[in-house]
């Protein structure tokens, strides 16, 4: 693969939701706990590549803007929350898949509940701050930058919020340099 410059100098902010399950946070659609700190996605397919390829789904999923805040609410286990985005990554209309990642911010439930606790425990596990959903946003571009609209490709289907896991015709990349360290 040729080198090419970078895109993006910073990292890229994107927003996903988690479910809750044995004391961590687990992907929704794979069998995968997020950790603290850097993740870096592994293809499962049949001839392994660096994840996120095209005509694959492998990389992190992430959306461009955090998802309406009663998605998680009403669910014990859905939490949302914000992830720092780096190495290849595939852009969509509405969403991204990327190499690397790293939760940066964790949005807090409603409810002071037991799903309130559980969250809490699992945000001082993994080192990062729990904050009301309508703080994510500005939590979160302390590590990095939104995609800026100019690089989004348009949008094609008439599903708004599908996982964007088909690579669509109109796909670009991006490659985003670095992350902020952590202070
Ligand atoms: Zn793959």
């Amino acid at each position: 693969m040729e080198a090419a410059a970078p895109d993006l100098i910073r990292a890229i902010i994107g927003f996903r939701q988690w479910r809750l399950r044995d004391g961590g946070l687990w992907s929704l659609h794979a069998n995968e706990r997020w950790l603290r700190g850097l993740q870096t996605a592994r293809c499962l397919g049949e001839d392994a590549h660096e994840a996120p390829q095209n005509e694959c789904t492998c990389g992190y999923y992430a959306w461009y803007a955090p998802p309406p805040r009663t998605a998680s609410a009403a669910t014990p286990d859905l939490v949302g929350g914000a992830v720092a985005l780096w190495g290849h990554v595939e852009l969509h209309a509405h969403g991204m898949r990327a190499q690397h990642a790293m939760v940066v911010a964790l949005a807090l439930p409603f409810s002071r509940g037991a799903k309130r606790e559980r969250l809490l425990a699992i945000a001082r596990d993994i080192e990062v701050p729990a904050v009301p959903a309508r703080k994510i946003k500005a939590v979160a571009l302390e590590h990095g930058d939104l995609i800026p609209r100019r690089m989004r490709p348009p949008d094609t289907t008439p599903n708004k919020r599908a996982a964007p896991g088909e690579p669509a015709p109109a796909r670009l990349y991006a490659v985003a340099d670095g992350l902020v360290q952590r202070r």
